[in-house]
């Protein structure tokens, strides 16, 4: 057991609780085994200047991408860019292992877990529980919150619907699942049309899912990476957006500019509308989110 040496992290579901102002998220990944650190802390170390409420870097189904989430989550956290949310899956691992695994965040002063069941790993097509394991977020988030009450637990949204889901009504019940289970906060997967959003936090309400709901943004850097990620996340891809992004010439530097145009109209509508906040998948690129245009969207609403 690791002996803590720093106070731990505040939880996010207070900062939304308290929040005077839209709250900003980014979103890292934990480098390949064999890249440096090196280039994520130079990109968040320039992300500073963005002052984000709180980051959060992904988890990996395999054993070493794992130990790196802990590695970035501990990077980030010296640089001091507010509290570090670690995302936990299912995959590939006992309930027993998810145990130790959260007794360790917890040890760390992590106070915050994007709460998961995730995707199968590489080679296989479908989910498969383990038979010690867990099947569902809702389960993990359950598992989460009896083993240390001070866990807050974010959970995922899926506006355009997940996947796998066997429809938009049940995969709406599972989200309430989620947050009965005592999941605090919704993290939109991401999506380029701002009115799934808007349905989605509208079908969300009536079904008496009052948690805050981050919609989750990416933006575009150029015409085949969008296109790879829309059709693995099942997101419609406005053909607006497509035909831009071609015009500018698909990929380099005019092409991530209609991204950037793209996603800075995408925060300022959705930032009027009353969501509370943003959540940016910078890819581990700091350029979207020091671009003048996003900051700008944020403190014209600074209170
Ligand atoms: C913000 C965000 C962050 C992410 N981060 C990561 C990451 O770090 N690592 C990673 O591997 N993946 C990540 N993902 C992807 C995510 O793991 C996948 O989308 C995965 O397929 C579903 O995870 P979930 O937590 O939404 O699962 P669940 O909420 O368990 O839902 C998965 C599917 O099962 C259905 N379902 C849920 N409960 C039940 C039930 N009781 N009975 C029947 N069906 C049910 C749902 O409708 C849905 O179709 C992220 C996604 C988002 C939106």
């Amino acid at each position: 057991m690791l002996v803590l040496s720093m106070p731990p992290d505040h939880s996010i579901s207070s900062l939304f609780a308290n929040a005077t102002r839209p709250l900003l998220s980014l979103e890292f990944f934990p480098p390949k085994q064999e890249q440096s650190l090196d280039s994520l802390r130079a990109t968040a170390t320039q992300l500073r200047a963005v002052q984000p409420d709180f980051v959060t870097c992904t988890y990996g189904a395999g054993g070493s991408t794992r130990a790196r989430t802990m590695e970035v989550c501990s990077l980030l956290r010296d640089l001091e860019l507010g509290p570090v949310m670690p995302h936990l899956t299912c995959v590939g691992s006992s309930r027993d292992e998810l145990r130790e695994i959260a007794d360790d965040i917890h040890a760390r002063g992590f106070r915050n877990i994007m709460t998961l069941r995730g995707d199968p790993p590489q080679g296989q097509t479908a989910f498969e529980a383990r038979p010690d394991g867990l099947a569902h977020a809702s389960e993990l988030v359950q598992l989460l919150k009896a083993r240390h009450p001070d866990f807050c637990c974010g959970v995922a949204g899926y506006p355009e619907v997940h996947p796998e889901a066997e429809s938009a009504d049940s995969d709406l019940l599972h989200l309430g699942e989620k947050i009965q289970a005592g999941g605090d906060f919704v993290t939109t997967q991401l999506f380029f049309n701002n009115e799934v959003y808007f349905r989605f936090v509208a079908r969300c309400r009536a079904a008496e899912i009052d948690a805050p709901i981050l919609p989750g943004l990416l933006p575009a850097v150029s015409l085949p990476q969008v296109r790879r990620i829309c059709a693995m996340c099942r997101a419609d891809l406005p053909s607006a957006l497509a035909d831009q992004l071609e015009a500018a010439g698909g990929t380099g530097p005019a092409a991530a500019r209609v991204g950037l145009e793209w996603v800075a109209n995408q925060i300022r509508e959705l930032l009027v509308a009353g969501a509370p906040g943003i959540h940016l998948y910078i890819l581990n690129r700091a350029e979207a989110a020091i671009a003048p245009a996003i900051i700008d969207c944020f403190e014209h609403l600074a209170v």
